[in-house]
């Protein structure tokens, strides 16, 4: 492997607040160390059209806050195609790219994973979602961002529902994962979230109604991942006006509005701590991997285990939430 002098830096997939936070970090933590940097736009494609841009430390000034990416995001199907990664590959080299930085969640780093292998590419990972699915880091960037925004407008939800006297199914993000449902549903001080992890094991809508839901309360919360797995809101809200006539059923979508946002302070040190790291790791000579926090420390994880392995739901959070809902 020859010197690495210049890096690529994009972003890729689902948007996610503090995805600036990472492209700041990156490119001054990388010119910090005397390395070149180009911003690749648009994700994937920005490498197969050649949207590709030299950038200084202040072309990321005052990003640190902002939501989404100055670096715009894509989604890009001629990357998974041999072709289409060959004419990234030139466009690369074309351009003096030695290493990639990928920002994005678990299709961007699928993406990074294949391109790694197949030309010998140095890439190095941040996992950018805000669903927190990724394997081998506590948190992923833009996940504290979306945990608050949904909590701002469950808190909302609540007076009306109270005032109403009704049931609202909230359907939260998350793709095949609870995190967002769950955690957001204690920090809400909802009743119970419904989530992918344990859909399988068990009717939670079932289990909701024989556990004495609505027993204390004269209106409830619920949050609902959005996943097929679950079925989504509307699904169970649906099977309560079937099943349980009595019940006056409203659903609240909050769809995208979790995506925007300026990020917290959680995410602005997670991202900058990423970013940093990601140089660190391209300085040190790793390659292929995500770059992620375990109990505060800075750790590499494969991208076949961080893609790969699913990330475990913590039990301990489903009792809590049953035990502080009665
Ligand atoms: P996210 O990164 O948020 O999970 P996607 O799953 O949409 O988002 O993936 C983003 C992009 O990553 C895709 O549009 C594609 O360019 C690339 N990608 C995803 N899966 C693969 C794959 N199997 N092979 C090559 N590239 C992929």
């Amino acid at each position: 492997m020859g010197t690495i002098k210049c890096i690529g830096i994009l972003t890729s997939g689902g948007d996610a607040p503090g995805m600036n936070a990472a492209i700041r970090a990156v490119t001054r933590c990388a010119i910090y160390n005397g390395l070149q940097v180009k911003g690749i736009y648009r994700g994937y494609k920005g490498l197969l059209t050649g949207e590709i841009k030299e950038f200084k430390s202040q072309n990321v000034s005052n990003i640190i806050q902002q939501g989404g990416t100055i670096l715009k995001t894509a989604r890009c199907k001629e990357f998974t195609t041999p072709e289409g990664r060959q004419i990234a590959y030139d466009n690369m080299k074309k351009e003096g790219i030695d290493a990639l930085v990928v920002i994005g969640g678990d299709g961007s780093l699928t993406g990074a994973r294949i391109f790694a292998q197949e030309f010998d590419v140095p890439c190095i990972g941040l996992p950018g979602t805000i669903d927190n699915d990724l394997y081998g880091t506590d948190t992923t960037i833009g996940y504290d961002t979306a945990l608050n925004t949904i909590l701002d407008a469950v808190d909302k939800i609540r007076d009306t529902a109270t005032s109403h006297e009704r049931l609202f199914f909230v359907e939260v993000m998350g793709r095949d994962a609870g995190f967002l449902a769950l955690n957001g549903a204690i920090a809400a001080g909802a009743e119970a979230a419904i989530i992918p992890e344990i859909s399988t094991e068990v009717d939670q809508l079932e289990e909701l109604i024989k556990n004495g839901f609505r027993k204390s309360k004269n209106s409830s919360i619920v949050l609902v991942a959005e996943s097929p797995i679950t079925g989504g809101a509307m699904h169970y809200a649906e099977r309560v006006k079937n099943e349980y006539p009595d019940y006056d059923v409203r659903v609240t979508i909050l769809g995208h509005l979790q995506r925007g946002g300026s990020p917290t302070a959680h995410d602005r040190i997670l991202a900058s701590r990423l970013g940093a790291a990601a140089i660190d790791a391209i300085m040190e000579g790793q390659r292929n991997v995500m770059i992620g926090i375990d109990h505060d420390q800075v750790v590499y994880v494969p991208f076949t285990k961080a893609i790969k392995k699913d990330k475990p739901i913590n039990r301990e959070l489903v009792n809590v939430l049953k035990e502080l809902s009665i």
